[in-house]
């Protein structure tokens, strides 16, 4: 099985790392075209403005919009998160609009810049170490989305189908049970549309 991990800017190797502890062989994805060859795609932290335009520059929207809509899983991470949303608060333009969500970019700003905790995980059998960086916030979901877990009432894991998002970083620690959960979804193709 072969994830690619988008590879404009952002958390690249450590996506990849992550993948191939879960028993996949994780490869950076550069260019449209290598999506043909890829099961999976994971859409990494960053800076979502930055990676939005990039996707344009290089054709990236049709092509994974196009990989989306056969059925290929997509796993969206902090930044990742943001471009999969159809709504982004304050105006924004949605990048790709996959998923039925909105969010809030920066949305722990003012208290707190970056943290960690321990996330229940619904999916999962261990509680998650999870990374918050400049995180958005998950504040509205369509009736086609499950919220997989919350911190402080917020959403910050979510899945529709065969799309999964988080707020955080699950690529920053030596746990990469979330990544094994991506790559199940990928086996099953649940939600293939
Ligand atoms: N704050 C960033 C944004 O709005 C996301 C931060 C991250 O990916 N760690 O794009």
């Amino acid at each position: 099985m072969k994830v690619g991990v988008l590879a404009l800017q952002g958390a690249v190797a450590e996506h990849i790392r992550s993948i191939e502890r879960a028993g996949a062989e994780g490869v950076a994805v550069k260019l449209p075209e290598q999506l043909s060859e890829l099961d999976g795609l994971i859409i990494p932290g960053g800076e979502s403005t930055t990676i939005g335009k990039l996707m344009r520059k290089y054709g990236f929207i049709e092509a994974i919009r196009a990989f989306a809509a056969q059925g290929h899983p997509v796993f969206g991470t902090c930044a990742g998160l943001i471009v999969m949303a159809k709504e982004i608060e304050g105006g924004e333009e949605p990048h790709l609009a996959l998923m039925d969500i909105q969010v809030s970019r920066n949305a722990f700003g003012r208290q707190r810049e970056s943290f960690e905790t321990d996330l229940d995980v619904k999916g999962l059998t261990q509680p998650l170490r999870a990374v918050f960086i400049r995180a958005p916030l998950i504040t509205a979901v369509g009736d086609q989305v499950d919220v997989l877990s919350t911190y402080k009432e917020e959403i910050v894991t979510a899945r529709q189908g065969h799309l999964l998002v988080s707020s955080f970083h699950p690529e920053l620690t030596d746990d990469c049970s979330l990544h094994a959960y991506f790559l199940e979804m990928i086996k099953s193709k649940a939600g293939a549309v």
